[in-house]
């Protein structure tokens, strides 16, 4: 498993509110953000993706609406309408000299709790790589309340990297890791440079630190630290000083969470974990494709069974009835039935609209 940046093809880097913003001015540290910019174009250069999930609207916002804390939420909602702007044009700013093309994304909790809204998020983050911009990811303030939102950028940072499939995911913080009590208050208290297993000790030694502008505490890091690692995914927690990612790549110090599997097979294991909704047939033709790793296409399918929404897990059953896999389906038990038997180039015209052309693309299905 990669607990280093090298051995990473794909890094979510989480930057907080006070890397960003200058807790003084209210306004962004340009020269701190250049130096994470050069970082990250390095990473680009050797082939690395990279999506950046970025706090601080809040933080800008508030200080051009002069607002003094503490904000309500309506407050804190308007300021991360105001700040937003600033925050995607620092970005800009900072990528664009390096040739970088920044991309903004904003989720809420729904759109990674919806299936189909988390099937077309990862296609669209796919697409942006694919593309060679950078996705800088928030959450989107201005239309989350309290009872749907993700609550902190280190667990959207989690979240962002389990549904990307990232390798590695980097929170660049105020602290250079996990310490064996509070390192402020314990002079005895140890650096944790490896954490195999999220344990309850390992637990309890997570003080709940919170810092001037930033919403995540060592509690919320190990929280995000448990969905990475369940998702195949290696978390660091270091410190954001200049060149951090540089830093940490020369060996600065950090707590690295490690997964036991890799994103992919992390992945099938949760898709193998679901409760099927219903039942695909597929022909002897399509079942020897599968098994060599193809995506099912509706030309190979013979039945569909059951009621289920799209980007729901169904059941892949072979020629002799038996099942031979379970996947993510792309299109609503109603939309399958239309299309099942049809050639690509038939299923506009079955449908209506454009589809896409898998029914259950190979990288939702376990075989
Ligand atoms: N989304 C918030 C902002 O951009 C920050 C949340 C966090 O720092 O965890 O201001």
């Amino acid at each position: 498993m990669v607990a280093s940046l090298a051995g990473a093809r794909r890094i979510v880097v989480k930057i907080g509110s006070a890397l960003l913003v200058d807790s003084a001015t209210g306004e962004v540290r340009g020269d701190w953000l250049r130096g994470l910019a050069a970082d990250l174009a390095d990473l680009r250069a050797r082939g690395a993706d990279v999506i950046v999930v970025s706090s601080g609207s809040i933080a800008l916002g508030r200080s051009v609406l002069g607002l003094a804390p503490p904000l309500s939420l309506e407050q804190s909602q308007a300021a991360a309408a105001v700040g937003q702007i600033r925050l995607a044009e620092a970005y800009g700013a900072a990528l664009g000299p390096l040739g970088l093309t920044t991309a903004q994304v904003l989720l809420t909790l729904d759109d990674s709790e919806d299936r189909r809204r988390y099937l077309n998020m990862r296609a669209t983050f796919e697409t942006l790589l694919a593309l060679g911009a950078i996705p800088v990811v928030n959450e989107n303030d201005t239309v989350a309340t309290d009872e749907i939102r993700f609550g902190d950028n280190d667990r959207l940072a989690a979240q962002v990297a389990a549904m990307a499939g990232a390798e590695a995911c980097v929170l660049l913080s105020d602290v250079d890791g996990l310490y064996t009590a509070n390192p402020n208050l314990d002079p005895n208290a140890r650096h944790l440079p490896e954490v195999s297993d999220i344990t309850p000790e390992i637990a309890a030694m997570a003080g709940e630190g919170v810092s001037g502008l930033s919403k995540g505490g060592m509690i919320t890091k190990l929280m995000a630290a448990r969905t990475a690692t369940e998702a195949g995914c290696a978390l660091a927690i270091t410190l954001g000083g200049d060149r951090p990612l540089s830093a940490l790549a020369a060996g600065a110090r950090a707590t690295w969470f490690l997964p036991k599997d890799d994103p992919q097979t992390a992945r099938k294991r949760w898709i193998g974990s679901m409760k099927p909704r219903g039942t695909v047939a597929v022909d002897e033709g399509a079942a020897r494709a599968l098994a060599q790793g193809k995506s099912l296409l509706p030309a190979g399918v013979t039945f569909v069974g059951g009621r289920f929404g799209r980007g729901e897990p169904v059941t892949i059953e072979g020629p002799d009835g038996r099942a031979m896999g379970q996947g993510l389906i792309r299109y609503t038990a109603e939309e399958a039935r239309l299309i099942k038997g049809l050639r690509s180039g038939d299923i506009a015209a079955a449908l209506g609209y454009p589809g896409r052309a898998a029914l259950i693309h190979r990288d939702d299905m376990v075989i």
